[in-house]
Parts: C-alpha cells; structure tokens; sequence
C-alpha cells in the first residue's frame, strides 16, 4: 500500500527545550543495500547500532518519515522502566511471564545506561529510579497487588507512607507509594537525538523520507518519493504505522496522549516542593497521571489518553486536554496554582488489544519489532537490539525473551475498527479516578 508522505511534525514540549538541529538529508536515487530499517526512534535506534556492530563492513540505511524525535520515542514521559506493573493481583501461571518481561526491560534499560555513558549524551539521564503512586481505591488495591509481586519477584522496593511522599515531593495527593531502586527519567527528545547523532559510521541515517511501499521478495524493494531501495534484509520499526506498510493490520492501534509542562520554577516555588530535587511518579492506576519534577525545575503532567485516529492532537484540541492537566496539576500543588504552563504536547503509542509486543519475522527476508503500549523506552532498546540479532541469525536470552512474546490478539477492520480501537484504548485507561 501506498503511505503518503504528508507526515506532520509538530513542535511539541521536550523538543522545544532543546537547541535547534539541522536534520539529515532525505534519501534519493537508487540503492542497493544489506540492511535498511524503516523507523528511526528508539527501537530503530537500537537497531541500527546493533547492527552496526555485528556487521562493521556492511553499510545499514536507516530511514525515518519525520525528523528525530518527533514519534512517540521523543515525545513520552520519560521512565525507563525495569520492573513492569502488572494490573491485578499475581498470577502464579504468569510468574515466568512477569520475569520475562522484566529481564527485556533491564537488558534495554543497562543498554541506554551504557550507550548515554559511552556517547555522553546530554539528556538529563538519572538511574535512581521512580515513585508508583495511588490515591484512589482502585490505585490502592493494585498498591497490594504490586507490593505483593515485588516480593515475590525478590525486587527491592520501599514503602512510602502519605507522610513521606508529602515530604519527598511536596503534595498531599497520594496516599500510599512504592519505591523502586532501579529504573530511570530521561528527557526523551534528547535522548533520541543523541543516539541519532552518535550512530556507528557504517550507518546512514535519513530523515523527513517515508517509505511508501515495501514489496517483499528477494532483495526486499522500497520505495519512496525520491529514491528506491534494494536491500537484503528489512527491520521495520515503525511503531503502529507498520500498518501503513500492510503490516500488523487489525492487530496494532495508536493511542493518543497528552501532557503538559510548566515553565521552570523559581527558588521559592521550588522550595515549596518536597525534599527530592528531581523525581518522577506513575500512577499505580493503569491509565494515570505520569508527574516530573525534571532537573531543569519543571513539572510535566501527562494524564490523558484516548483513541483519536492514531493522529497527533491540533493544537484546538491539546488546548481543550491542557484543561484537564490543570485541574490534575492545581489539585496535586495548590500552592503552585498560578505556575503557567510553557508547552502542551501529545504523542501516539501502539497498542494491541491483549497488550502483547511484536517481534519476529513477518515474511521473506522483512523482520518487525514494536508496539510496547506505553511502555516502550527501555523495552524498544532491548526490542531493537534484538531484532537485530534474530536478523542476522544469532540467538540469545534476549532473543528468546522476546520471541516468547504472546500472539496479538484480532482487531476488526474499519470502520469496527474505529469502535474497537476506542475500546481497546478506553479498556487500558478505564476509571482512572483521583489518579487521573
Ligand atoms: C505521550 C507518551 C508518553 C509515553 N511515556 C512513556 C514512558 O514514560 N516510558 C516508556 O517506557 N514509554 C512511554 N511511552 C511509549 C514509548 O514512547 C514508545 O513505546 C516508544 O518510544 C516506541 O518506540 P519505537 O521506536 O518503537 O516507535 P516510535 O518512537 O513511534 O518510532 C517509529 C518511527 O518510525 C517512523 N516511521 C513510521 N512510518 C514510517 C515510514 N513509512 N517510513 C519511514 N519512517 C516511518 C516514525 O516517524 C517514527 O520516528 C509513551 C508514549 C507516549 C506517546
């Protein structure tokens, strides 16, 4: 199928932060190549670098529709998670799948631990982990149910009392928080960027260049507005716009959220805060708020997600969502109330109806990973790594780990799909309560 290369690129929060890039060129003419991957954020990214190393005598194309850090990987809320949140109370059948998981998350979160050292990306990088939250009675049954899991799982976690987290970050909003040690924040666009720009030089990156079409066969044809490719092997890494491409059709959809940050802090509303300098805390609720104080003295606030046609929100409709962060926001920090928002962004992630991961070979010599619903900063490194290796034959914990992905689940075509779609999004963020 045909994708129109009308792409938007908006201007949104963490990428306004950051100086002024000049893109890579878009690709043109005629190639024939070993690799290309379709995708540059973070699964691309990793991918690409991967590959970079396996194979230091092939040249790896890498091509994106927008510039760098306009998808999902530089517009989310920053956590790099280590141990995920099951919603409900543990599943002995899924003890197994809950390390599994948990084993891809650490592989990606030591990855771009070591890349963000090696490369000395400026992105705000912290290790020390973040706060789950809960309010609501919702939120603090899953406070039970995930202590329960951490136990289990032997990860170490503290307890923090309404008290304390008052103490810590400076509102009265929550009544009860767990701890984990490890995990990360990052400002995301940064982060991109500065994987981007630090690619092996084996690698080609290409930006504001969409692949219109894929013909599988031996070379792999794609095609775009002013070049066509032959290559041996294809990794797709393009989120829920495979799609777009003829893959994952009624198995992914995009979610679209939205957030807001303030302007930075002076001293004083600073000091009015908790003792934690930097912090962030997700809602124990699967579709709450995502709170940052980021080092740069700003507080982010994301609590809205909703299906909207796997689009970006215009800006009329991210002015109407800002009003919903402002009601969440004045009700956490009263004291901050006249604190105006400086940027507002929204943001489209995949998701699949039973919350499962694609990784594989999808047919021919094309292989596919993505779709981590809402979570995919440190499971997309350790997707994208992996895929390259699968790709070039070799076999890992990684790998296994993620092969053992579940299959997704069916998705009717449109316009049920639209319906389905806004189900499947409203089921992963239903009742969110006080959380919100
Ligand atoms: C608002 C928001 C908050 C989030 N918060 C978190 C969080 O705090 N922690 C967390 O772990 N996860 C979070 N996520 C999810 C996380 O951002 C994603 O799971 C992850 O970034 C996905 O990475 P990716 O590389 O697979 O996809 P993407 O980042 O979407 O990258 C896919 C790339 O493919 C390109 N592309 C698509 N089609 C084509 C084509 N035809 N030709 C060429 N290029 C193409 C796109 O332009 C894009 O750059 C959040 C997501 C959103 C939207």
């Amino acid at each position: 199928m045909r994708l129109s290369s009308s792409h938007p690129t908006d201007h949104h929060g963490w990428a306004e932060l950051l100086p002024p890039r000049a893109p890579r060129a878009p690709l043109r003419g005629s190639h024939r190549l070993p690799w290309v991957i379709v995708g540059a954020g973070l699964t691309g990214l990793a991918c690409a670098r991967r590959l970079a190393e396996l194979h230091p005598n092939d040249r790896i194309l890498l091509l994106d529709a927008r510039e760098v850090g306009q998808a999902a990987s530089g517009r989310n809320s920053g956590f790099v998670v280590a141990t995920s949140h099951f919603p409900g109370g543990v599943v002995e059948e899924h003890l197994a799948n809950y390390r599994r998981v948990n084993r891809i998350n650490l592989a990606g979160l030591e990855l771009l631990d070591a890349q963000v050292a090696a490369n000395a990306i400026d992105c705000l990088w912290q290790r020390e982990g973040f706060i789950h939250t809960a309010t609501d009675t919702a939120a603090l049954r899953e406070h039970g149910h995930f202590v329960d899991y951490l136990q289990r799982l032997e990860v170490e976690h503290s307890l923090l009392a309404a008290e304390e987290l008052a103490g810590l970050l400076g509102t009265r909003h929550y009544r009860a928080g767990i701890r984990i040690g490890d995990g990360g924040l990052v400002q995301p666009a940064a982060l991109v960027r500065g994987l981007a720009d630090t690619l092996p030089a084996n690698v080609d990156l290409h930006e504001n260049c969409a692949v219109d079409f894929i013909e599988s066969g031996r070379p792999v044809r794609l095609l775009l507005e002013e070049a066509e490719v032959l290559a041996d092997k294809v990794v797709i890494a393009a989120n829920y716009e495979a799609t777009r491409l003829g893959f994952l059709r009624a198995r992914i959809v995009g979610s679209t959220l939205a957030g807001s940050f303030t302007r930075p802090l002076v001293d004083e509303e600073l000091d009015s805060l908790g003792s934690l300098r930097e912090w962030g805390a997700i809602s124990l609720h699967g579709g709450g708020a995502t709170l940052r104080l980021t080092r740069d003295r700003r507080i982010s606030i994301r609590n809205t997600a909703e299906y909207h046609g796997s689009a970006l929100l215009t800006d009329a409709e991210l002015a109407r969502r800002q009003a919903i962060h402002r009601a969440a926001f004045d009700k956490r920090f009263p004291r901050l109330a006249r604190v105006e928002f400086e940027f507002g962004w929204s943001g489209v992630e995949g998701i699949s109806r039973n919350g499962t991961n694609f990784f594989g070979r999808q047919r021919d010599a094309i292989y596919l990973a993505g779709g981590y619903n809402g979570s995919g900063v440190s499971r997309g490194t350790a997707f994208g790594t992996a895929i390259a290796d699968y790709a070039s034959g070799a076999t890992s914990q990684l790998v296994s780990d993620c092969l053992a992905s579940a299959p997704a689940s069916w998705l009717p075509p449109r316009p049920l799909l639209d319906l389905a779609a806004a189900l499947t999004v409203r089921k992963r963020f239903r009742g969110v309560g006080l959380d919100r």
